[in-house]
Order: C-alpha cells, then structure tokens, then sequence
C-alpha cells in the first residue's frame, strides 16, 4: 500500500466511474465506519481490506480497520466454525464456546467504538455486537460459502446475527432462507494496481520462476491457494498425474500461511510427504506478491479445485492477467467462471473432467487465448475494486436511511 489515489485508476476504469465515486460518497464524507476482521495478511478479506480501506478514505470516509486480537487458542476454535459453517460436520464444545465469546468480550474492553457504521467481517468477530450498547448500524459482512452449512453451527451462529441490522454475501445462494435480517450481495474484487495484479515484465517473471527452480520453456499449470482442505490440494495433485499422462507439464502449488488459519501448516507438510519421490511438482508455502502474479501469468491453466469457496480472488487474479481457469463449480466461483466462455467449471471431484479440460486448453492455444481474454473482459467489468466501494458505499448509505441512526 503505496499511497495510490483514485485517480491513479483512470486509464482502467475510465473517468466516468472515479467521477460517479467521488458524487455518491458525498453524503458520507467525515462518516468513521469501522470494519473488524481477525487478521492483516493472508487470505481473501485481508486483501480487499488493504486496496479498500486507503482508497475509502482517499474518497473523505473515515473508513478504519481493527483486527481482533486473537490468543493461539481462540483460532483453532474460529477454524472450526469456519468449517462447520462450510458444512463438515464437527462440534464446538462449550468450554470452546466460552473462548470464542470471551476473547470478543475482552476485545470490546479495550476497543472503544464511537463509529457511525459497524462492518463486521466473518465469524471470528461476530460476536463482538453482543458486548457494546448499540449506538449504530452494524453489517454482518460473510465471505465463506454457507450453501450447506451444519445445521447444529449454523443456529449457535445466528443467535449473533440477528442483532444485526443487514448482512452482506458474496453470492445469492448463501444467503440463507431462515436469516431473517436485510440481506444484501456485494462480489468481492481485486486492485488491479498491486504488485500482485499489475502487468509484469516477462523477463522478470520467468527470472522469478526460474529462482524457484520451474522450467519456464514447459507448460505450468497451478493452484494458488491457502493450504487448506477446502481447496482440496490434494486433489490438485490427482488431476495433474492425470494431466501429466497426456502433456509434459510441471505444476506449482503456492500458498501462503493466514495467522488466523492454524490448519495450514499441518496440511502443507502432509501434501510435502504425499509428493515425496514425485516429479514435477513444486510445493512453495511463502508469502510473495511477485510470485503470485509470475505464476498466475505465466500459467498455461490455472486451476481452482476448491470443494467449498467463498468467491475465490485467485480466480479473479488469474482471470485478470488472462490466464485461463478450470475450476469447481461450487459457491462464488461460477460467477467468475462462465463454463465454455472464461474458462471451465468441472464437478469439484471429478478427476477425469479436471484433466480433460486443462489437456483441452494445453493442447489448444487460441482456445486458451480466447478464454483468458474474455475472462480478462469479465474482470474488467465486473469485479475491479472501483465496483466494489461503489456498492459498500450505496450499502452504507442505505443502512444508515434504513435505521434512521445519522443524519444524511
Ligand atoms: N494469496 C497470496 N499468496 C499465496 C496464496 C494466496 O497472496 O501464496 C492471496 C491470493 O492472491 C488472494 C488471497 O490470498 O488474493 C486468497 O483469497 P481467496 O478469496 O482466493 O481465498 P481465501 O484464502 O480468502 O479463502
């Protein structure tokens, strides 16, 4: 974060939309809106909060950001409501339950709060509400895909949700039918101006490639991703042995560790034992934004083979630099990928269809071409970063009409 203005994003997004921006924040200028989420690096929140948060008070927001303080104990247990809300079928105790509600507790004693909107983002913060005297709207912001969420979590979960005024989802289907609270959507959106997204010199990528010892003269195809079970690394592995029965291919799995994910660690070194003795396969577990933009754009087939996802800003970077994606047809990801137009979406557990489509792509470069450019086209006028404040600060606007608290 460098400092970067609106205007700095005009030769992409056009003047029209850095104008409509600046006419729409009006009202809320000198508004404080507070967004809490559980950590500054790694993972999709954290990276819209980085782009978002400077260029909404580029705008005249107080636009602020607090992460909650977390003890080693308190993120296991958050991991477990992360997955039981993405349906696995585990248990909170009680005890558990008491240091989930607890570490919010003791948090809001030393958080004051004189904000005029409340953004809470995903269950770790959730129920920080319960412990303040609610003197403003507060939004209930989810990124993880609640399609089928275990029922027994789901009803301890929203005992919290309810006391909030609106909650935001990345895609319809996750908006569950027995939420009784406003529901709005919003898709997330990456910043085509990072170190990540921007436009890289060849030569400098495959010097970064090739550093970390992948051949840039042979196809690559990767998944960039947490180690996690939800994007199914694993499997990656199943599908490229496939791919490699067909075409010379390496493939690059990267992932980078989230301080409030402590499943990481454990999942990357099992995926290193399960790849001993195998060729071809570069395991990186590192936190590097050149890497990340070498490897989606030097990619002849990124893949996404995520068993349950939000939405997927991997996808989105990829389909950026006009890579071409083969992914899961599941939560935010089709709304990315539009099957036979920007890529492919594939049944998440069906190896044969994952392979066949990457060797389809691999073995025809207009196709891969034409994919990646219309993938690139979507981004463009879709999920960039301008459409996503637009849409925060319409909710915004609408929140505080609707509970009548502020005056606009
Ligand atoms: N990411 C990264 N380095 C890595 C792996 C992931 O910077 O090695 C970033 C990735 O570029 C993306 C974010 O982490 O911006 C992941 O967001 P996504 O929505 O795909 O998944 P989440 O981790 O939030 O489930």
């Amino acid at each position: 974060m460098d400092g970067r203005r609106l205007e700095d994003y005009r030769d992409i997004v056009g003047d029209k939309v850095i104008a409509t921006l600046f006419k729409e924040s009006t009202p809320l200028r000198g508004k404080r809106i507070l967004n809490v989420n559980s950590t500054f690096t790694g993972g999709g929140v954290a990276e819209m909060l980085w782009t978002a948060v400077p260029l909404m008070n580029d705008l005249g927001l107080e636009y602020g950001w607090r992460v909650i303080h977390g003890t080693p104990e308190f993120f296991p247990i958050t991991k477990k409501w992360h997955n039981a809300l993405q349906g696995e079928d585990v248990t909170v105790n009680d005890h558990e339950k008491t240091i989930y509600t607890g570490i919010n507790e003791l948090f809001s004693r030393f958080t004051h709060i004189k904000h005029d909107v409340m953004i809470v983002h995903d269950p770790q913060p959730l129920p920080l509400i319960s412990f303040y005297p609610k003197r403003q709207p507060w939004i209930w912001r989810c990124h993880i895909d609640l399609s089928e969420p275990n029922k027994k979590a789901w009803e301890y979960i929203k005992k919290f949700i309810l006391r909030y005024d609106n909650t935001v989802f990345s895609a319809d289907k996750f908006a569950q039918s027995d939420l009784p609270n406003e529901k709005s959507l919003i898709a997330p959106a990456i910043d085509p101006m990072t170190t990540k997204n921007m436009e890289m010199d060849s030569a400098r990528q495959e010097e970064i490639l090739e550093k970390h010892g992948i051949d840039t003269d042979r196809y690559l195809i990767s998944q960039v991703s947490r180690f996690d079970k939800w994007k199914d690394p694993k499997g990656v592995v199943e599908v490229f042995k496939k791919v490699k029965k067909s075409v010379d291919v390496q493939l690059v799995l990267l992932g980078a560790p989230a301080s409030d994910d402590p499943e990481g660690q454990e999942i990357f070194q099992d995926l290193q034992k399960e790849i001993q003795g195998m060729e071809d396969i570069h395991i990186i577990n590192k936190q590097s934004e050149l890497l990340v933009n070498a490897v989606q754009t030097q990619s002849n087939v990124v893949i996404q083979k995520s068993l349950r996802e939000g939405f997927g800003l991997t996808v989105t970077e990829a389909l950026w630099k006009a890579t071409p994606v083969v992914a899961s047809d599941v939560g935010g990801i089709p709304l990315q990928v539009i099957d036979g137009e920007t890529g492919f979406l594939c049944q998440p557990t069906d190896y044969d269809e994952f392979a066949e489509k990457i060797v389809k792509i691999i073995e025809n470069q207009c196709l891969g071409k034409e994919l990646g450019q219309n993938g690139k086209n979507h981004v463009h006028n879709n999920f960039l970063i301008t459409r996503l404040m637009l849409e925060w600060i319409q909710q915004i606007k609408t929140t505080l009409r609707s509970t009548k608290v502020g005056a606009l």
